[in-house]
């Protein structure tokens, strides 16, 4: 039984506090708990053979311009999983105010049980509050002040850089000293390769990009070292974990030393579509969730067979 201080994996807080419009959820608690223990506790994975979703959010389970933004069918089927014992957890570039902000918006009924912020920072839904792991989060917070003391002197030079040659926009903010926009993706291709010849010279130093938005980072914390740390502290090897993304920052969690089970949406960019399909993952013919969502539902009536063929 995974075990978190003060983190009930039956979620019984959750479905109470979270879903106010369902009031059947406080009825069926003793007994879905039991069933819950029963299930999980005692390794009877059943047809319920992975345990952690880990889905990343803009652009492979939100569509901003889509009404509404994240597909019902994905929700059904993760709010199923999750009454069934499961775990999600939102693995996100964003911060803790944009997503909830933009999940509020969208009138979520369901809630992940995680999140990867920042792409390196976890917290966990205690009630209905996410609070910061804090062993993991002190860890990578110390990692990061002590790589970004080493890199400043380097900074003004390589901001200089892109700011000579392109429209970019560079900023520092509270998560890295070096964050850069780019004017469009050619731009961004040109500005990582001058940040990766950095990366080579300063140890444990690099470099993540999502789309034109980049920043650089420790090398040791992203979605990938973040998803690995949260599964095992649950107590869960790659083997019960499906990942799912869309862009470059998702490539460090699309592994499967990371998750067995991977998906892409159809939009995915083509290097996502690739490393997806050479770990023997799924890339759908539908887009953002429809497309996570298909993907699930395929490996479910697969029975979780990780050879499963596109
Ligand atoms: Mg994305």
């Amino acid at each position: 039984m995974a075990k978190w201080p003060g983190f009930d994996p039956a979620r019984q807080d959750r479905e109470a506090t979270a879903s106010p419009r369902r009031p059947a959820a406080r009825a069926k608690r003793p007994r879905e708990a039991g069933r819950l223990r029963g299930r999980m506790g005692g390794g009877n994975v059943g047809q319920q053979q992975i345990a952690l979703v880990s889905t990343d959010f803009d652009g492979t389970i939100f569509a901003e311009f889509e009404q509404p933004p994240l597909a019902p069918e994905l929700l059904d089927w993760v709010g199923r999983f999750q009454r069934q014992g499961g775990f999600w957890v939102i693995n996100t570039g964003r911060d803790l105010t944009s997503l909830l902000e933009s999940l509020a918006r969208a009138e979520v009924n369901v809630w992940p049980d995680f999140l990867v912020l920042v792409e390196r920072e976890i917290y966990v839904r205690k009630h209905s509050e996410y609070v910061a792991w804090e062993e993991w989060n002190r860890a990578c917070q110390q990692a990061h002040a002590e790589l970004f003391q080493r890199l400043r002197p380097r900074v003004p030079e390589l901001a200089a850089w892109v700011e000579e040659r392109f429209r970019a926009t560079v900023y520092a903010d509270a998560w890295s000293p070096f964050c850069v926009v780019a004017a469009h993706p050619a731009e961004a291709d040109a500005i990582e390769r001058r940040a990766r010849q950095l990366c080579r010279e300063i140890p444990d130093l690099d470099y993540v990009r999502n789309d034109v938005y980049a920043r650089v980072c420790h090398a040791a914390f992203n979605k990938g070292t973040a998803l690995t740390a949260l599964a095992r502290r649950l107590g869960f090897g790659p083997e019960r974990v499906f990942a799912a993304g869309d862009h470059f920052n998702d490539l460090p969690m699309l592994r499967p030393e990371v998750a067995r089970f991977l998906a892409a949406p159809a939009n995915a960019v083509a290097e996502v579509q690739k490393a997806v399909r050479r770990a023997g993952g799924l890339v759908s013919r539908l887009d953002h969730g429809e497309g996570v969502a298909e993907a699930l539902r395929r490996w479910e009536a697969a029975g979780w067979d990780p050879t499963l063929e596109e």
